[in-house]
């Protein structure tokens, strides 16, 4: 397969990011022991500068579901580290079948979540998936072993800058000397909490939710951008050797300057966004949607 990553430990497919024209993180992770995929899902703003999506979003966005479900079908773990709609997916693009027989480790849906994913997301989603699923554990601070491979999770930290939107849980999966680590929505990692698993574990490669730089001096302020760009810095200095920045990072086309301050800074290490690293052109569509819809 493509991959970003190909050892005789891991391959790593960056099945579906915003870099690749929708909302998503999903991640595949193939060892010797186990396929994993990591939030299989994939979803569109409802709004983005007052429009609703274009039409080719809303085919792109079919387009990464079909390769979603494709991964996820043949995976034997799944993993959901929240409830939003971009990483569990209630059958809308992505079918329940991929649930068929699967180990699904969770994001506690009782502990360190806010409202909405607790008293209505959650429990709705894993009703649905409970008679489909082999096995369902909340994952939270756990270490799973499956042979010779280990998935490691965080305890739950915010999602985002703080807990208003809810908590995540990020993901280390480890085999022999290759780990990789998936850090779900930190936008940045702006907060200490967040950015402390990748430094303590010293991946090899860093799936970053990147700075929130759309919504720049609204919800995500100077200073969490400055405190982002710090902790990336700190993960690179520490010998993370590829570390994609996606997901909120690429909804806004300044993405590529802080790309290149890091780029410059550190020669040795690959940066960039999902679809840079997986040999593709980026395609921002999101954030060009006004442009989309002028085009007609
Ligand atoms: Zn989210
Ligand atoms: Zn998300």
């Amino acid at each position: 397969m493509t991959a970003v990553i190909e050892t005789p430990e891991m391959a790593v497919d960056l099945v579906a990011f915003d870099s690749m024209g929708a909302r998503s993180m999903c991640t595949y992770i193939e060892t010797k022991d186990v396929r994993i995929t990591i939030d299989p899902a994939v979803a569109l703003a409802e709004k983005r500068f007052n429009l609703g999506p274009h039409a080719t979003e809303v085919e792109r966005m079919g387009q990464l579901a079909e390769r979603i479900r494709r991964r996820a079908m043949g995976s034997d773990v799944i993993i959901v580290t929240h409830y939003h709609y971009d990483h569990h997916d209630p059958g809308d693009a992505v079918p329940l079948d991929i649930y068929g027989g699967k180990t699904v480790l969770i994001k506690d849906p009782k502990n360190r979540i806010n409202s909405s994913q607790g008293n209505y997301r959650a429990p709705l989603f894993l009703a649905m998936i409970k008679g489909r699923a082999k096995q369902i554990e909340v994952a939270d601070g756990r270490r799973f072993s499956f042979g010779g491979t280990e998935i490691e999770f965080s305890d739950a930290v915010c999602h985002g800058p703080n807990s208003a939107m809810g908590y995540v849980i990020q993901t280390m999966v480890r085999r022999g000397d290759e780990k990789i680590v998936h850090t779900s929505d930190v936008q940045g990692p702006s907060r200490q909490d967040q950015a402390e698993f990748i430094l303590r574990n010293r991946p090899n490669t860093a799936i970053i939710d990147g700075p929130m730089i759309y919504m720049l001096g609204y919800a995500y302020s100077q200073g969490d951008l400055e405190a982002s760009l710090s902790n990336i810095r700190a993960i690179l200095a520490g010998g993370t050797k590829n570390v994609v920045l996606d997901h909120h990072f690429a909804r806004d086309l300044t993405f590529e300057k802080y790309l290149n301050e890091l780029r410059e800074d550190y020669r040795d290490a690959k940066i960039g966004t999902a679809a840079e690293l997986m040999g593709m052109e980026d395609d921002l569509l999101e954030a060009r949607r006004r442009e989309l819809h002028k085009g007609g």
